[in-house]
C-alpha cells in the first residue's frame, strides 16, 4: 500500500521526553497514526522542575489536560523576581497572576517536570508507546524510511520524527553540525523538601539571584512540597552533560557562599544536587531531510536562561500536527512547512538564552548598574511578550482541526 491510498502516514517518533510526547498527543489529536519508540524501559524525567509558560499552557488546555496539570503544578503570582546577590534587593518583578491571564490568556505555572511528562503522555492512547526501543539508524528508501533499533529490529514509517534530545541519533541524518562548544558553565538542580526550606522559599514566584559569574533561580513545585533550585556557574573541570550526573551540595553551597542569608539558608537545605556541562550548540542549518523532521532539543538546543526548551518543544509539536495534518500524502512538503514556520521562532529563543548567559553573569561594576537601572525602566510582563504572547496554531489553516479548548 502507498502512502497516498492509506488514511494517515506512518509517523514514528524517536524519543519519549516531552517533546516527543506532545508531538505523538497534537499527532493524535489531529488524527494521525502515530508511534513513539522510547530507549528508556520506563517513562521518567529528572527529579528537577521547570516554568511552564503560558505560550506553553494554551497548547496544553488545547489538548484537553489543562486541569491535569494545574493539579499538580503551582500558578506564579511573580514570574521573574529578579534580586541582587549581595541583599537580595529586588531589582525587577513580573506580576503574573490576573493580569498574565488578561493579557495572554493563560497563567504562568512551575511543575515538577515528571508532572508535564504525564500530562502530555495522558493525550494519547498507551498502545501508542513502545519503550526499552533505542533507535541506533534511520534510512530512507525510494517509498519510506527503514528504522533499525540497537536489537537489530526494524521497523519502516512514513515519517520519522526525531525528538531524541540534544545528543540526537535522528540527527546525524538530517544535518551535519558542528562540534558543541563547551560553555565553561555547569548547572547545579535540586530539591528541597517544603517542610526545611524556609519560608522566603515557598512564595509562588520565580526567585532568579543575579551576581558575578553566577545566577540562581528556585520555585516550589509538586503543588508546593518542594522547592525547585537551578544554578548556574563557573564549571571548573566539570564536563558531563548529563542530567543523571551527581554533583556535590558542598560544592554548589561554596559557588554561592557569600549571597544573601535567605539564599545560602535555601542551599543549606539541600543535600543532593545534579550537575550538568551547559555545552554551547549553534542553530541548525536545517530541521528536515525529506520526511524526516527534528523537535524539540533535538532540533534547537539552547542554553536553559529563558526557560524555553520544553516550551519550545511544545509549540513544534503543535505545528508540525497541523501542517502533517494538511498535507498527509506529501509529508516532505508537509515537514518543509513546520520547519519555515517554526525555526525563525526558536532560533530567536536560543539567540536570546545564549545572550543571557553574558547579561546574568556580569561582575559588579559600571555594567551591571546600567544592567540593574534598566531593568527599573521596563514595564516587566511586557518584557516577555514575544514569548508568551505567541499563539503558534493562529493562522494555520487545517482541515478540520479546530483550535478545540481554546480560550480565545
Ligand atoms: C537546567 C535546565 C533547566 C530548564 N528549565 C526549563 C524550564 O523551566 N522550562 C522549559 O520549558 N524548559 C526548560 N529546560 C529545557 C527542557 O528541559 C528541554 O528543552 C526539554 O526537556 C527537551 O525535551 P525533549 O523531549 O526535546 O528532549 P529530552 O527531554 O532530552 O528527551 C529525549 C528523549 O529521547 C530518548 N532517546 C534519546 N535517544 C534515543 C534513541 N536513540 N532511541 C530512542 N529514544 C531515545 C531519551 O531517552 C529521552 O527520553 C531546562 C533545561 C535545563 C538543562
Amino acid at each position: 500500500m502507498g502512502i497516498s491510498d492509506r488514511p494517515s502516514p506512518r509517523i514514528a517518533v524517536v524519543g519519549g521526553g516531552i517533546g516527543g510526547l506532545a508531538t505523538a498527543a497534537f499527532l493524535h489529536r489531529a488524527g494521525l497514526d502515530v508511534t513513539v519508540y522510547e530507549q528508556a524501559r520506563e517513562l521518567t524525567e529528572v527529579g528537577a522542575g521547570l516554568v511552564v509558560s503560558p505560550n506553553a499552557v494554551r497548547l496544553l488546555r488545547r489538548l484537553g489536560q489543562f486541569e491535569r496539570l494545574s493539579a499538580r503544578a503551582v500558578a506564579l503570582e511573580i514570574g521573574w523576581e529578579f534580586r541582587r546577590w549581595a541583599d537580595g534587593r529586588v531589582l525587577f518583578s513580573q506580576r503574573l497572576g490576573d493580569e498574565c491571564e488578561r493579557r495572554y490568556g493563560e497563567q504562568c505555572y512551575v511543575a515538577h517536570r515528571a508532572d508535564l511528562l504525564d500530562v502530555v503522555r495522558a493525550a494519547f492512547p498507551a498502545s501508542a508507546l513502545r519503550l526499552n526501543s533505542r533507535v541506533a539508524q534511520v534510512k530512507r528508501r525510494a517509498d519510506d524510511v527503514e528504522i533499525t533499533f540497537a536489537d537489530g529490529a526494524r521497523v519502516n514509517a512514513d515519517v520519522v520524527i526525531g525528538a531524541d534530545g540534544v545528543h540526537t541519533t535522528v540527527g546525524r541524518f538530517v544535518a551535519r553540525t558542528g562540534a558543541p562548544r563547551f560553555s565553561g558553565m555547569c548547572a547545579y538542580r535540586c530539591l528541597v523538601p517544603a517542610h526545611r526550606a524556609p519560608s522566603f522559599a515557598l512564595r509562588p514566584v520565580q526567585t532568579l539571584w543575579l551576581g558575578p559569574g553566577r545566577h540562581l533561580v528556585h520555585y516550589p513545585i509538586s503543588g508546593g512540597a518542594q522547592v525547585n533550585i537551578v544554578a548556574f556557574g563557573p564549571a571548573h573541570d566539570w564536563t558531563t552533560e548529563s542530567w543523571s550526573a551527581e554533583g556535590r551540595a558542598e560544592d554548589l553551597r561554596a559557588e554561592f557562599a557569600g549571597w544573601a542569608p535567605e539564599l545560602t539558608a535555601l542551599l543549606a537545605a539541600a543535600d543532593r544536587t545534579g550537575q550538568w556541562a551547559l555545552l554551547d550548540r549553534d542553530p541548525l542549518p536545517r530541521w528536515t531531510n525529506g520526511p524526516i523532521a527534528l523537535v524539540g532539543d533535538a532540533a534547537h538546543p539552547m542554553f536553559p536562561f529563558y526557560a524555553q526548551g520544553a516550551a519550545q518543544a511544545i509549540e513544534d509539536a503543535a505545528v508540525l500536527a497541523r501542517c502533517l495534518a494538511d498535507q498527509p500524502t506529501d509529508p516532505s512538503a508537509a515537514l518543509e512547512r513546520y520547519e519555515r514556520i517554526r525555526r525563525p521562532r526558536a532560533t530567536r529563543v536560543q539567540q536570546a538564552s545564549r545572550d543571557r548567559a553574558e547579561t546574568n553573569h556580569l561582575p559588579d561594576g559600571p555594567a551591571q548598574q546600567v544592567r540593574d537601572e534598566s531593568f527599573a525602566k521596563e514595564d516587566p510582563l511586557t518584557h516577555n511578550g514575544w514569548i508568551y504572547g505567541h499563539d503558534p496554531e493562529l493562522g494555520l489553516t487545517t482541515n478540520d482541526l479546530e483550535l478545540k479548548g481554546s480560550k480565545k
